[in-house]
């Protein structure tokens, strides 16, 4: 982020040398000394003022930051980075020149509400870093999170900008560029990953950061030597207690150490990575079968997850065929559990992806219902086989009866409701036995969870598949 020190030292150099000059000039010779003073000015201007609005660049920032270290005071500091949130549509909306008065406008208060001590310095663009005394704060949070601009423009008008940011309240003397890092990983987090206004930097936000630099870093690696395992977690028909169908659940095993998908899933849901994993699940669950297939074992249905970041993929549905037609496996043992969708545009190519793979004679589920944002659209306007109920909607028998009492009513709803549109539904996270008399009271005659079986590594998950015989 700086390549600063020699530059700020070749300043500081500068800045003596002035001083120096100075001090050897008789006091008569006023116009030397003024001359001198402008000369001095000077030189602080164009290395710690931004160019066209009126603030402290980042070499100022980094200054700033290190003369308070320096004196033992840092840790009554906050430091942020923050961006405009969609500033380019007021550029876009006022013109360029009246969009930098809007942000001059903005900065200069903000920099006014930091007071003496604090300062606010341009990173690029709409991007700045600013560094405040800790009673600021509450101040900063509510500036940051909307100020309104009052702008004069053929009638007056009135605009609101909002951030994203990440702030670091410093606790002890880390470098400037530590202090830059945490705050960039905070505001970085902050927008790109968990979408939210602001974050503060904590030491956990920090090993997550970390956990997906690594993931990142070695999947490639891992996918190629095969580190990844499919898991089975059986299904189960109530009504004999017979194995009905299975979900392959990731496990990725590293150095010896068994790492769960709540470590690699998000982070991989973040970039492509996920598709390439989905993929390769699929494949080796058709491997299992057709292997299964030669050794005359029975066969069931198992069920494989595609995250939703496969919706923009034109060849989702070939590639899947491509895939179990390579290991001739009859397309209706295989079913593709999809989440449901946010956006119109996601709930478009979802309805695509779910008829396309309907007419191929694969099963389809609807996975996690009700904990997102599920409409009764998704349900009547997609040819869906199955639906998985989420284990949110399972009453707990831990003693909330009144929480319990709606679940059973929405239970209830939902499996009618499933059963009249012609799915066949299954519970998802079964782990009592009271849950699966309330699921048989309400014809929900099939169920997943640890009450049976964990998800099971592939030779254990055979031995089930041989009882079914
Ligand atoms: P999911 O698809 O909803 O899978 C069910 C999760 O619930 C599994 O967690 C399973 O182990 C867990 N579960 C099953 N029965 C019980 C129970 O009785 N009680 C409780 N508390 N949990 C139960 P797991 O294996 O950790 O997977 C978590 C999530 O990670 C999955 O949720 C799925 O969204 C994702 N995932 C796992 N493997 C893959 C994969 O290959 N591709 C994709 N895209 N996602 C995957
Ligand atoms: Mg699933
Ligand atoms: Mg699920």
């Amino acid at each position: 982020m700086r390549n600063m020190d020699s530059y700020a030292s070749t300043v500081n150099e500068c800045l003596n040398r002035i001083d120096t000059v100075m001090t050897h000039v008789p006091q008569e010779s006023k116009e030397v000394q003024e001359n001198l003073q402008e000369l001095r000015e000077m030189v602080h201007k164009l290395t710690f003022r931004a160019d066209s609005i009126d603030v402290y660049s980042l070499n100022y920032f980094f200054k700033d930051v290190d003369e308070k270290i320096s004196s033992g005071c840092v840790a009554d500091y906050v430091a942020c980075r923050f961006d405009l949130r969609r500033f380019s549509v007021v550029n876009h909306q006022f013109g360029r020149e009246m969009g930098t008065k809007i942000l001059n406008e903005y900065i200069v208060r903000l920099q006014k509400g930091l007071g003496v001590d604090g300062c606010v310095c341009r990173i690029h663009g709409d991007t700045f870093a600013i560094f405040f005394k800790k009673e600021r704060l509450s101040y900063v949070m509510e500036y940051l999170s909307g100020a309104t601009i009052e702008i004069e423009q053929q009638y007056w008008k009135k605009i609101t900008l909002r951030t994203h940011a990440g702030y670091y309240e410093i606790l002890d003397g880390k470098s400037a560029e530590e202090i830059m890092d945490r705050i960039g990983m905070a505001w970085n987090t902050a927008k790109y990953v968990q979408r939210v206004p602001y974050l503060f930097f904590t030491e956990e936000l920090m090993e997550a950061v970390e956990n997906e630099k690594w993931v990142e870093n070695v999947f490639e690696d891992a996918i190629k030597n095969e580190e990844f395992l499919v898991y089975y977690q059986p299904k189960v028909k109530l009504k004999k207690y017979r194995l009905s169908g299975a979900e392959a659940l990731c496990r990725w095993k590293h150095d010896g150490e068994l790492i769960m998908p709540y470590r690699f899933i998000p982070v991989l849901e973040q970039s492509n990575l996920i598709c390439e994993l989905d993929f390769y699940m699929l494949e080796h669950v058709c491997r299992d079968m057709s292997r299964w297939l030669k050794e005359g074992r029975p066969l069931v249905r198992v069920s494989v997850n595609m995250s939703r970041v496969h919706l923009g993929d034109a060849n989702l549905v070939e590639h899947i065929l491509e895939i179990v037609d390579n290991y001739k496996i009859p397309h209706s043992y295989i079913e593709l559990e999809l989440t449901e969708t946010m956006t119109e545009v996601d709930f478009r190519e979802l309805k695509q992806v779910v008829i396309a793979l309907r007419m191929q004679g694969f099963s389809v589920a609807v996975d996690d219902f009700g904990v997102g944002y599920s409409s009764l659209n998704l349900l009547r306007e997609m040819p869906w086989k199955v639906l998985k109920i989420d284990k949110g909607f399972l009453p707990e028998g831990s003693g909330d009866e009144d929480a319990d009492t709606q679940k059973k009513v929405m239970l209830k709803h939902i499996i009618g409701m499933a059963q009249n549109l012609g799915l066949e539904c299954i519970a998802e996270g079964v782990e009592t036995v009271e849950q699966i008399t309330i699921l048989k009271e309400n014809n929900c005659y099939l169920a997943q969870g640890y009450l049976f079986d964990r998800p099971l590594p592939v030779d254990v998950f055979e031995e089930r598949l041989d009882a079914l015989a």
